[in-house]
């Protein structure tokens, strides 16, 4: 599986719970397949509503992209926001960056009610423009349009001039920027597990129990 191929995750270089693999048939009132943070938010869910669910996981919890990324959790959209503006109505884009903003209020809500630490700390995220790359003056002029809607729709975001944007990525490369005051960080490798080992009652997690055609749980 994914540790085979890629390696340890830097995010899992940790002590790390281990589980059973399925030896045996059972019957379960829900399969969950993969042991990543969407697997394990849906064996939570199911548990909330008392169904009881078994997560299969090829390899090891968190295995996949769950610790394997950079731990930012963001809550601006793929897209900027005054391109959002455009694309779909001042007030789609404003509901999208609040859904985000409401992402991380559930996080938070999660993060006290299972205790498990994971260095979770808003220290916001900063989009900057370098002025080696193509198109830069585009994407500074952008960032500006954003920080103005998003300060007249009630976001909590600053513009970086160029003396900012070169203290803050350490070089005079930087433009400029646009940074989100809210944004937050984690620990990935920490949160994944504080999912899979936190109290999940109605969950039974199994490792090495990869899901193939025609073979319901069987390891390479
Ligand atoms: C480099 C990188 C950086 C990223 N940075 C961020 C970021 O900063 N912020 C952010 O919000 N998102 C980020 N993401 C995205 C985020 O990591 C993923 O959206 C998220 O982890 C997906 O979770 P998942 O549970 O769907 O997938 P995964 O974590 O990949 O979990 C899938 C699991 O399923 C298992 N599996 C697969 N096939 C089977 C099978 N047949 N049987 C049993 N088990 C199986 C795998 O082993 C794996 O453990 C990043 C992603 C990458 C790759």
């Amino acid at each position: 599986m994914a540790e085979e191929q890629f390696g340890l995750p830097y995010w899992l270089d940790l002590e790390r719970p281990t589980f059973s693999r399925l030896e045996t048939d059972k019957t379960v009132e829900a399969v969950v397949i993969g042991g990543g943070i969407c697997g394990l938010k849906i064996a939570r869910s199911l548990s909330r509503y008392g169904i009881k669910s078994i997560i299969l996981e090829g390899g090891r919890i968190g295995d996949g992209a769950s610790s394997r990324n950079q731990g930012s959790i963001n809550h601006g959209g793929a897209l900027g926001y005054a391109d959002c503006v455009r694309h779909f109505s001042r007030s789609t884009a404003q509901s999208i960056w609040q859904l985000g903003l409401e992402n991380h209020r559930l996080l938070r809500a999660e993060m006290s009610e299972f205790e498990f630490d994971c260095d979770y700390q808003i220290e916001g995220f900063t989009y900057l423009a370098r002025r080696d790359l193509p198109g830069w003056e585009t994407q500074l002029a952008n960032y500006a349009e954003d920080y103005r809607l998003l300060k007249e729709d009630g976001f909590d975001v600053a513009f970086l001039d160029e003396q900012d944007a070169t203290q803050h990525g350490g070089s005079p490369l930087y433009a400029g920027g646009l940074s989100y005051l809210n944004d937050a960080q984690f620990h990935s490798g920490k949160y994944v597990l504080g999912l899979g080992v936190s109290r999940l009652p109605n969950v039974t997690i199994f490792e090495d129990s990869r899901v193939q055609e025609n073979s319901i749980y069987k390891s390479e």
